[in-house]
């Protein structure tokens, strides 16, 4: 504090780097788990879509909007999920490390925290860990276009292992078979042996595991019961309440196109 007398040790705060993010540009911090490929096989995910593990990933990353400063937000599949600050957001002076390891921190205890809310008889085995990265985007395009990548690559990694566990679990192939079957496929032949072998439309897949997860602020209506006090009762009376609440609200909805943005053009302000 102002008050406090500097000690001769103060200069080697000197030695610490300016991280600070360059002026109204996105600030995005995107997390990944840990080594999730063992993690997943050590808590019997599901294959190849554990939807436990998706709705707690959800629930983390609303935790980190709820807690944290200035996130407009949130795209999450598999074991990421990526936050996107505004643009002149002033929090901790926009240093790249402090919006990393708070955003880190909080999703990682909250992984624990919530684990047994969603993974009821399955204990959680050891701690996990998730990296993280800030990137920053000079534009609006520049931003859309880094969403858009990631949900390219989910639809990408999800048609893959929808075929590749397919040909596991309902055609008995082994990891190697399968993964030489697929060898060279377009996405066209992924759609067609899904169809003719196993009598799936990926489109009718669920939304959730085709377009991942979005987050975004929304009004939702809220009833609770609430005590209220009248001066001639002497026993409070118990009466429901609605009340508007602004929530990270989920989607599974395509952001790649230009609709999503239109409908919601208060995000990029
Ligand atoms: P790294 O530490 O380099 O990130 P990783 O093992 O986490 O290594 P990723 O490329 O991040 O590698 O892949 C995450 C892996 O976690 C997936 O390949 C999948 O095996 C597993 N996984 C994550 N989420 C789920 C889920 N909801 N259902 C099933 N498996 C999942
Ligand atoms: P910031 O988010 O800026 O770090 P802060 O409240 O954590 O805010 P710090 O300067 O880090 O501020 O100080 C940590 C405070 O936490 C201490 O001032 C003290 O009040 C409390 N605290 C931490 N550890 C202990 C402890 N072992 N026993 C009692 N109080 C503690
Ligand atoms: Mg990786
Ligand atoms: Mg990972
Ligand atoms: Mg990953
Ligand atoms: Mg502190």
């Amino acid at each position: 504090g102002a008050t406090m007398a500097k000690s001769k040790f103060e200069y080697v705060r000197d030695f610490e780097a300016d991280d600070t993010c360059l002026a109204h540009c996105w600030v995005v911090v995107r997390l990944d788990g840990r080594n999730f490929h063992r993690f997943a096989e050590k808590h019997n995910f599901a294959k190849p879509n554990d939807s436990r593990a998706l709705h707690l990933m959800t629930k983390c990353a609303q935790t980190v909007m709820e807690e944290l400063e200035d996130i407009v937000i949130a795209y999450g599949q598999s074991d990421e999920y990526s936050f996107v600050f505004k643009r002149k957001t002033n929090w901790f002076k926009r240093r790249a490390s402090k919006f990393m390891t708070h955003v880190a921190s909080q999703f990682a205890s909250s992984y624990v925290f919530y684990w047994r809310d969603y993974f009821e008889d399955q204990p959680l085995l050891y701690p996990p860990g998730f990296d993280g990265r800030v990137v920053v985007y000079p534009s609006n395009q520049t931003l859309k276009d880094y969403l858009s990548w990631r949900q390219a690559d989910c639809h990408i990694n999800n048609l893959y292992n929808t075929v590749f566990w397919a040909l596991i679990q309902q055609s008995g192939l082994t990891p190697v078979q399968a993964q030489g079957r697929l060898q060279g496929t377009l996405a066209a032949d992924k759609n067609e042996i899904l169809f003719s072998e196993f009598n799936i439309n990926y489109n009718n897949e669920p939304l959730m595991y085709r377009k991942g997860t979005v987050l975004i602020w929304q009004k939702v209506n809220e009833v609770m019961t609430k005590e209220i006090k009248l001066p001639t009762e002497m026993e409070g009376r118990k009466m429901a309440v609605t009340r508007t609440r602004t929530k990270p609200v989920p989607l599974h909805c395509d952001i790649i196109g230009d609709a999503f943005w239109k409908e919601h053009p208060d995000i990029l302000d």
